[in-house]
């Protein structure tokens, strides 16, 4: 696929040189090396939000108090985007600007996380985002154990309704929680997971907030994308796709 200039601006920002074909004649000319860059290669103690359609799921999240989140929160962050995208992004839980405009990813990390996607020819809007919590944990530490199972119910109803393709974990956060694993991100990389009773298939990458303060990792992250953007080209069916079940 040819890369636009728009594209290429992004690819620059996460860092990604991206190989041109050389001209006939050049070594190597006759393979397109791009082609061949490795990787290219719950429940709550209620009900939670089972059932509820769009508009009651926003207003159980807005009004929710199931856990102390809900004192220290300016307000909860629900998820944003496309409600029948193909791609489904998620992340760990609010930071400070989340909380503050009640969108996911709007800091610095989600300025990085919108490179990545417009990486891959996707923008913000066409996919949906949302996170493990709805609120933030104070001073951004990990969400806990209690928090999560409150939680899991909403992001669980979201990933129903939407019924994406795939979901995009980014973090080990949001890979742990979604795959019910302890096991680390490096472990999870590289592989096709699935979630939920509809199977669908996770791949895991790291968060932009890491990348940002990791830039040397992400090429990694690009093979992640691109190991995503692999598996959808994909007829539907996903054979054989699922090597970690979360039931
Ligand atoms: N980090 C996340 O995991 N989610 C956000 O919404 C923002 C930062």
């Amino acid at each position: 696929m040819p890369t636009t200039v728009q594209q290429q601006a992004y690819l620059d920002a996460m860092g990604i040189q991206r190989w041109a074909r050389r001209p006939l004649g050049e070594a190597g000319s006759s393979a397109d090396v791009a082609a061949r860059t490795g990787a290219e290669s719950g429940a709550t103690r209620s009900t939670g939000g089972a059932g509820l359609d769009w508009p009651s799921l926003k207003e159980s999240v807005q009004g929710c108090t199931r856990c102390v989140l809900h004192q220290s929160r300016a307000q909860t962050v629900f998820g944003v985007g496309n409600e029948s995208a193909d791609w489904m992004v998620v992340g760990e839980a609010p930071g400070a600007e989340e909380d503050r405009q009640g969108e996911p990813f709007v800091g610095r990390a989600g300025q990085l996380l919108n490179a990545m996607l417009q990486a891959i020819g996707l923008r913000r809007d066409a996919v949906y985002i949302a996170n493990i919590l709805k609120c933030r944990p104070p001073n951004n530490r990990d969400p806990r154990p209690e928090e999560v199972v409150c939680c899991e119910p909403y992001l669980q109803r979201q990933v129903e309704l939407v019924a994406p393709r795939l979901i995009l974990a980014v973090g080990r956060v949001a890979a742990q929680n979604l795959l019910k694993t302890d096991a680390p991100l490096g472990r999870l990389r590289g592989r096709v997971h699935s979630y939920g009773t509809a199977g669908t298939p996770v791949v895991v990458t790291y968060h932009p907030a890491y990348l940002l303060r990791s830039p040397a990792e992400k090429r990694k992250a690009w093979q992640d994308l691109l190991m995503a953007r692999r598996l959808l080209a994909e007829p539907q069916g996903n054979d054989g796709v699922a090597t970690t079940s979360r039931r």
